[in-house]
């Protein structure tokens, strides 16, 4: 199939024609794939070694901070990397387009890996700053553009971002084991040697293997970019710019990062922050009545689902990994592996199942289920997996439990990470209006933003030592993710009005 032609037909009917890429899908999808993917890649694999190069000591090629200072860093920078989204959607919008801020951010994102390939503290705070800007504006943007590529009624939308969701998880999974083995394996450190490097900067060399990622990335992008000659247009030229507004957003993001980065000194800050977007659900879909307001209040509750369902799904990197670390036995079969490697089985279940929920949407069609119901269910899981670490963290009391305890654990996780994550973004880009598309999905990043944040304050009562408290921290959780689906639940049909859905298969 051809190009669609940009400027004869409406977006809706050229989206819907474009059966061909992968899978019958658009075939924009496959270059947003591998794009994401790359970005993933450069995402993840300078993540896996960023607490690790901060807290390893000066003579081994580390900036030597202490534990807690680097936690600090590492937490605040996730954070802030979801939480620039808002301002780089704004951006998208109103002054870039969608196609054109994922270039830029890409390019930001670029030369913030390649600063950290240098050894000094300079570059190292420059390169996470430019990280965080960069990823602000092309995450959101990356994301609206698959949108993009199907209409409002098409049933493929889904399905597309669950594909494009196996994309993300494929960079998530192949970088830690790539940029890891540049900075920390002695094969590596001995070929420097080799070659005349110092091993010593052997860290620089993984955040620089995390740029050659982003730069394929970009590569790919911008090879492809005519496939989306359609969608992701900046404002047209004479378009008043809303700097004024611009500015607002700008210094709204910066003082909402302030106050969260206050929160670690004064916890009562978090109720506030997190009851503003039940106070939104109410307004908007209580108190006003037009459909824009209800589309609104439908992506508050999706907003809210997604900081409950980070908030504990993000554990994976603090609780469970000191699960895996403290309590489990790491081998199988006779095999002994490092705890560590309990982080790639998330990436690989997505890439193994998304492709199934990508095939089970499309087949469903017009019967799958509504978006709220595809969230309860995402909570039902996740709190499923948390219900089972009760039993294993009793177990405990006897010695370390099986492997198999987190496998599972993952297992669950992962289907309810693609009944909520991928339907979330789909969800994001399909209720917003155009006008607002990158906003609405800073918004949605915004929810893991502060659910990451929440994570790490939840994390904080985590106590390997006492089997029955252990036991009660995973329970409580699960009872929380289990209450916010039961409500979910009640307000399935409340939701699917407010997002203008007809009442089908739930
Ligand atoms: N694993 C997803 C990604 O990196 C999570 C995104 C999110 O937290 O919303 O894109």
């Amino acid at each position: 199939m051809h190009a669609p032609t940009p400027s004869v037909e409406p977006q809706t009917a050229q989206t819907d024609r474009d059966h061909g890429g992968f899978a019958g899908h658009p075939r924009g999808l496959s270059m947003l794939y591998y794009a994401e993917m790359w970005e993933r890649f450069s995402y993840y694999g300078m993540r896996a070694l960023l607490l690790l190069f901060m807290i390893a000591p000066l003579t081994m090629g580390g900036l030597g901070f202490d534990q807690k200072f680097a936690a600090q860093i590492y937490g605040n920078y996730t954070m802030a990397s979801y939480m620039v989204c808002i301002l780089g959607g704004y951006l998208a919008d109103n002054f870039l387009g969608a196609r054109r801020a994922v270039l830029i951010g890409g390019l930001i994102i670029t030369a913030g890996h390649y600063c950290l390939a240098f050894a000094s503290i300079p570059t190292f705070y420059a390169g996470l700053i430019l990280i965080a800007l960069g990823t602000g504006l092309l995450k959101p943007s990356i994301s609206t553009l698959v949108g993009g590529l199907y209409s409002p009624e098409d049933t493929r939308r889904d399905a597309g971002f669950s594909l494009f969701y196996m994309g993300i998880n494929l960079g998530a999974f192949a970088a830690p084991l790539v940029v890891g083995w540049l900075a920390q394996s002695d094969q590596f450190k001995t070929l420097l040697t080799g070659w005349g490097f110092d091993p010593l900067h052997s860290w620089h060399w993984g955040f620089a293997a995390a740029g050659v990622g982003m730069t394929i990335g970009m590569g790919v992008y911008l090879r492809r970019l005519h496939w989306l000659a359609h969608i992701g247009q900046a404002p047209a030229t004479g378009t008043p710019r809303p700097w004024d507004r611009l500015a607002l957003v700008a210094i709204g993001t910066a003082a909402l990062l302030g106050v969260m980065i206050a929160s670690d000194y004064f916890p009562w800050i978090n109720p506030l922050v997190y009851a503003l977007p039940i106070v939104g659900v109410i307004y908007f879909g209580v108190l006003k009545k037009d459909p824009d307001s209800h589309r609104i209040a439908a992506i508050l509750v999706f907003f809210i689902c997604a900081i409950i369902f980070w908030a504990v799904f993000e554990q994976a990197g603090s609780s469970l990994t000191l699960f895996a670390d403290e309590l489990t036995r790491n081998e199988t079969f006779g095999y002994a592996f490092p705890s560590s490697w309990f982080q790639s089985v998330n990436s690989l279940f997505v890439i193994a199942l998304a492709p199934l929920f990508a095939w089970l949407w499309v087949r469903l069609r017009e019967r799958q289920p509504s978006i709220p119901m595809k969230f309860f269910w995402g909570l039902v899981f996740l709190g499923l997996s948390f219900a089972l670490l009760v039993p294993a963290a009793q177990l405990t009391a006897a010695g370390k439990v099986s492997p198999w305890w987190l496998v599972g654990v993952y297992f669950l996780q992962t289907i309810g990470e693609l009944c909520l994550s991928p339907v979330g973004l789909s969800a994001m880009s399909k209720l917003a209006p155009a006008k607002l598309a990158g906003l609405v999905m800073g918004i949605w990043f915004l929810g893991s933003a502060l659910g990451n944040k929440l994570a790490g304050v939840l994390a904080g009562s985590f106590d390997a030592k006492d089997p029955l408290a252990l036991a009660n921290f995973f329970w409580n959780q699960a009872l929380l993710v289990g209450g916010m689906s039961l409500l979910l639940l009640i307000l399935v049909p409340w939701v699917r009005r407010l997002t203008g859905e007809q009442a089908t298969t739930d």
